[in-house]
């Protein structure tokens, strides 16, 4: 019997179950790759529900418990006091999400000599120590496309709000003013401006289709290039590195995953090269780009605006510059965590559950690590190797 400590984010402050403002959610039962959303054998909870808090328990508890396994839902992840700590000496398999990593380090991966599996319920494992994992032979395993779409639609928000200065307006609304002028000194229209992801994988595809009618002038940069025809069908312009896009650009959306190479990407140097006043939208990882160089930059007037929801640590401290920096359009990391998302990513994580206990093969694509090696997703989108794990503290 396998013993499953899983690391949720804490109930609302008003309690749980919230009252929700809507009676439901679509039904989406495939990704635009033709993949299809999770197949479990069965869920126990309703679509729409909240999932991802403690009490929601990812929606595992009766399928678990009614097979004879143990689960252990907690927030308390810090330290070692946390109680995850105290869970890791005999767990078997460690479910996080993003929004509220459980951070996984060497360290930690030493103190926990069962653990076979960590699963992300959502998409980012670098909160896991894939070299640490490598290197013990763990299976590390997360919901791929789960919460892509709407982490894209995150992005595009997060693009217009900053460009056309929404945040500020409404204040001013909400302030019982009617400064107009305040409201669009710093206020542009999207169209016609040139608009770059770094990364054109799931999310950054998804980006470029939503902002395509947007008559934006659009580019992109990966490690690898798009199929002709969608450069063709989007009118994309290709740049062989994250410099080049950086320079010719008015917005940057960034969505690669955070590995050696991308670790501090967006530094001093390459946020001064860009053209005074740019954009920079980030919902991929923190540590993507550099804390205080970004902080400096929004102080200065080189980048007119900085959105995202990914933080480093997470939670982030109360004195967090981010949190007061000028033209900041932070939210928490919450884009992923929509109740639409978490319907997929529950059902993904149940899905890799079923999988795993039963000894069945994980679907490729949920994959990262396994084996000894980067596998599946984890193959074409990470680095390993290299002896550091950006995401993980120690
Ligand atoms: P994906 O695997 O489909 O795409 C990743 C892309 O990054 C791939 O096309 C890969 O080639 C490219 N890439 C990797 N290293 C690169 C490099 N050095 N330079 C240029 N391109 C590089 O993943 P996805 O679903 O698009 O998600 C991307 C990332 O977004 C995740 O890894 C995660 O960190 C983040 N994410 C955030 C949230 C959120 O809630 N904010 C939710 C989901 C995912």
């Amino acid at each position: 019997m396998a013993k499953i400590v899983c690391v949720l984010y804490p109930d609302p402050v008003d309690g749980f179950p919230p009252k929700y403002a809507r009676d439901g959610i679509p039904a989406v039962t495939g990704y635009p790759d033709g993949q299809t959303t999770p197949t479990p054998e069965a869920v126990d909870f309703t679509p729409g529900e909240l999932l991802g808090s403690v009490s929601g328990e990812l929606g595992l508890r009766t399928f678990l418990e009614e097979r004879g396994h143990t689960l252990v839902v907690t927030s308390d992840k810090e330290g070692p006091d946390s109680e995850l700590e105290r869970e890791l000496a005999d767990a078997d398999v460690v479910i996080s999400q993003p929004f509220w990593p459980a951070y996984l380090s060497k360290a930690r991966i030493a103190k926990a000599p069962n653990l076979k599996l960590a699963i992300t319920a959502g998409i980012g494992s670098d909160h896991v120590d894939l070299d640490a994992a490598i290197e013990r032979g763990m299976t590390v395993a997360e919901v791929t496309y789960s919460n892509s779409i709407s982490v894209a639609e995150h992005a595009v928000m997060q693009i217009l709000a900053l460009v056309r200065n929404y945040l500020p307006s409404h204040q001013w609304a909400r302030d019982g003013g009617w400064n107009i002028a305040d409201c669009v000194a710093n206020a542009y229209d999207l169209e016609g401006m040139n608009v770059g992801v770094i990364a054109a994988g799931r999310i950054g595809v998804a980006v470029l289709r939503r902002l395509a009618p947007f008559d934006v002038k659009l580019h992109y940069t990966d490690k690898r290039r798009l199929p002709r025809e969608t450069e063709e069908e989007l009118g994309l312009t290709y740049h062989p590195d994250a410099r080049a896009l950086a320079r010719a650009v008015d917005v940057v959306s960034i969505h690669c995953p955070l590995h050696p190479e991308t670790e501090g990407l967006f530094d001093e140097k390459l946020i001064g090269e860009m053209k005074r006043g740019s954009y920079i939208i980030n919902t991929a990882r923190a540590q993507i780009v550099d804390q205080d160089a970004v902080t400096a930059a929004l102080k200065s007037g080189q980048l007119a605006g900085y959105a995202g929801d990914v933080w480093y640590p997470q939670p982030p401290p109360a004195d967090h510059p981010w949190r007061t920096a000028p033209h900041n359009g932070m939210t928490p990391h919450v884009s992923g965590t929509t109740p639409s998302a978490q319907a997929r990513y529950a059902a993904g994580t149940r899905e890799i559950l079923e999988d795993y206990l039963a000894q069945r093969p994980i679907r490729d694509e949920y994959l990262i690590v396994d084996g000894g090696s980067l596998a599946g997703t984890g193959a074409t989108s990470y680095t390993a190797g290299t002896g550091t794990a950006p995401g993980v503290s120690a």
